[in-house]
Parts: C-alpha cells; structure tokens; sequence
C-alpha cells in the first residue's frame, strides 16, 4: 500500500486468523472485497483514527455510521465515566434507560413506546416478530439490496420470477424459513402489487430501509415509499420502518419525518448508542402493548438499556438535538460532493458522489439516480479497490467495499474536509486519470 507501513496490522493480523474465521468478527472487517489486509486500529480522536503503525487517517466510516459525533467525544466520554462509576450492568432497570427513552420519545411523533436491545439485528428480528405477532399473519416482504441485519428469515434474495418467495443467501437458513420472506426489486410497484394479490391475507408486514444505505445509496422517490405506506393500509399489513442507519443521521426523526411518511414500526441501531451496542424497536403504545410483559409477544435481553450504553446514547443524542446540528452536517457533505462531482465532471471521469444529508456514496456511474440493486454494475468495483488503495495511502480511511456509504461527522472541520477533498481528487487522478 504505498509505502504505508503496515507491519503491526499485519502482525495482529495472522495473530487474529489463528482465534476468528477470517481473522475478523464481522465480514466486512476482513477487507476481503478490496484484496487487502485490515488495519488494526488503535485509537480514535474526533474525525480522525491512528492504525497500530501509528498512520493517521480521517474517518469516513465512523464505525459504520454510529459515531456521528466523531470519536471519543469529551461529552460522551464523561457521561460513560459517571456511568461506569456507579457499575457496569444490573439486570434491573435503571434511571438511564427512561432518561434515553424519554429524550427520544419527546421528540419523535412516529413511535409512543419503545424498548431497546443491544444491535440492530436485534431490534429488526424482534420487530419482525412483533408484526406477525400483532397481524396473525406469517410472511413478509423485503426489498433486494435492503440490509437487516443477519436475521435468518431476512438473509434472502429474490428467487426466479416475480412476486415469488426468497431463496436463502447464506449456509444455515432453512429453506423453509426463507419462504416466510417475499424479496421484491426497489422502485417496482407492479411486482408490490401482484406480491399482494398472490400472498394478501398472509403479509404481516413490508420492511424496508427508507434509505437503502447498505448496497449503495439508492435513494427512494418519496411516492414509492407512500405506495408502501398505502397498500399496507389498504391491506391490513404493518409498514416497518428499518431506520438503523438513517434514524438520528438524516435528522433526529429520522427519514419518517424526512420524507413525512408514518411507519408503523420503526428499529434504530447504530447512532442510538453512541458508540455501544444499543438497538430499539418502537411503535404505537397500541402496537408495542403486543409485547411481553403485557402481551403475548416474548422478547427479552440480559445486558439490554446497559445503563453504560444508555449513557453514551444520551450524551450524544442530545448533541444531536441542538440547534443547527443536521444542518451543518449537511452542509459539510454537501462541500465534500459538490466539490469532487465538480472535479469529476471537469475531469470527465465516470464517477459521481450521491449524497443524503451526511451520508454519501461513491458511484461509478453517470446515470442521475440509481434506485435499485440492478441498477449497480458489479463489474465497476474493480475501480474501488484501487481507489480505496489510494484514499488509505494518502490518510482517507472509507469502508472496505464500494457498496458501502461514507459518513460525516460533526468532528469533520474544515481543514480535514478540504484534506479529504484533495486526497479524494488526487486519488480519483490516479485510478482515472
Ligand atoms: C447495520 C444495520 C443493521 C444491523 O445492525 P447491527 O447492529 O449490525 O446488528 C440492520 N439494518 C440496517 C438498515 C443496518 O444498516
């Protein structure tokens, strides 16, 4: 990697492969899709981390979007310390957990009740659960390219044909279980509607990501997601909202008040804890009463509102709700892409940035909206791995996969932005120029 030194990563490294598969204990970590070796990081200060080499590098990644404070915030910091003072977990509930609830409740009009789990995975399995335990019904529609997580019955693609029911993408998920999930293109609301006509008693629920984020950025027309919306009403079935990635990033409301569009329920991840593992589910006091202790609806967690984790949560979410705090974001992103599309489209280099509030996303295209999974040429990623290659040399750390997003943190200031904006173009220079 360009004179990178990168000898103790690579150390940890082989250690790392003798105790996980892949060396990694999530996939993606394993930098397979670049053809590289992952960094091992050591420690992280505001929009910036330092690899066990000590090479520096600005954080596009974030750790995948939860650290939208940037690293190591002061605040967050201290709140975790008064936390942990007082112990690390209890079993029993805790003034932190209602203290978290209670600021997201307070400003959120799309969920009365709440209940929080320790990953996003969590909190879309047991919303899942939730909806057929409320519906009665058994199947749900996802769409292709949408993430939820690794649940079993949600780790499906599109079989052949339309409107038919999914096949498994991963080794352990019975087929059986994955019949339960009905996987439809983005963007398509013929292959929606025939889905209700074949299945229509039996559809608890849609799940989607309003902003599909995992699989590129495929920004939705708000008509489709109110399309949705509809045909859930019209059908008897619950609208879920899986806001792990856009809930608290897009605006504290996320993208349900982004694009004024009710779900019925909704799951968050990643922001909501700070930088812990913290996942929740909500809904209307109506819908979330199905859930045990007060209805029939099991769902538990040992470690769950972890008065630690709920304290990092709280310590950020209310940063997030200070004035003016999404709109600088925005802004910030908005620099980031409008100068490098600028660039691109000087240079005429097939690439384009689509953004989202401070999300952002690297394409290789020219085409002005990608929608759905189809629409990604798979064969452009080669572009990425080397790209990816430049961007580390010259202290830009992005995720290890073109079909990732980017994040901008409020700890991005100035003089990293237009560090990064030079990095990116001289990178860009390199692979295209
Ligand atoms: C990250 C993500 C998940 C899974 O969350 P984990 O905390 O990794 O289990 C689920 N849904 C969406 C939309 C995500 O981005």
């Amino acid at each position: 990697m360009n004179n990178m030194d990168t000898k103790k990563s690579l150390e940890l490294y082989e250690e790392a492969l003798n105790y996980f598969p892949g060396g990694v204990n999530s996939p993606v970590r394993a930098f397979r899709s670049v053809h590289g070796k992952p960094l091992f990081i050591e420690r992280g200060e505001g929009c910036r981390i330092w690899d066990a080499d000590g090479n520096e590098f600005i954080d596009f990644c974030c750790s995948w979007g939860p650290l939208i404070l940037g690293h190591n915030h002061p605040d967050v910091k201290q709140q975790i310390q008064e936390a942990l003072d007082k112990g690390t977990s209890f079993g029993a509930p805790t003034r932190y957990g209602n203290a978290l609830a209670k600021l997201i409740l307070d400003h959120n009009r799309y969920i009365e009740k709440l209940r929080f789990v320790n990953s996003g995975t969590e909190a879309v399995m047991s919303a899942v659960r939730l909806a057929r335990g409320a519906t009665g019904r058994n199947k749900v529609i996802k769409f292709e390219g949408c993430y939820h997580g690794h649940v079993d019955h949600l780790l499906v693609k599109a079989g052949s044909g339309l409107a038919t029911f999914g096949v498994s993408s991963s080794a352990g998920v019975p087929a059986s279980f994955a019949q339960e999930t009905i996987v439809l293109p983005l963007n398509d609301r013929k292959a929606l509607s025939q889905a209700f006509e074949t299945y229509k008693d039996d559809i608890a629920a849609i799940i989607v990501e309003p902003i599909p984020a995992n699989n590129g950025l495929m920004l939705q027309e708000r008509s489709f997601l109110e399309c949705l919306r509809l045909k859930c009403y019209q059908q008897g079935s619950l609208l879920i909202f899986d806001e792990v990635i856009s809930g608290f990033r897009v605006g504290f409301e996320g993208a349900a008040a982004y694009y004024d569009i009710e779900p019925d329920i909704i799951t968050y991840g990643k922001i909501i804890g700070g930088g812990m593992p913290v996942g929740a589910y909500g809904a209307s006091a109506e819908i979330m009463g199905h859930i045990a202790p007060d209805g029939p609806v099991y769902q538990a967690g040992t470690l769950s509102a972890n008065p630690v984790a709920m304290a990092a949560g709280l310590a950020q979410l209310e940063m997030c709700l200070q004035d003016g705090f999404y709109e600088q974001l925005e802004a910030k992103t908005q620099k980031i892409v409008g100068t490098i599309n600028a660039f691109c489209e000087e240079k005429g280099y097939p690439v384009q940035l689509f953004s989202i509030a401070s999300i952002f996303w690297i394409a290789f295209t020219k085409d002005t909206a990608v929608r759905s999974a189809d629409a990604i040429d798979g064969e452009k990623m080669s572009y990425f791995k080397s790209l990816h290659q430049h961007l580390l040399a010259r202290g830009i750390y992005v995720g290890p996969s073109g079909y990732e997003v980017c994040f901008v943190s409020a700890a991005h200031d100035e003089a990293s932005i237009t560090q990064a904006i030079n990095a990116f173009c001289t990178s860009l220079d390199l692979v295209f120029g």
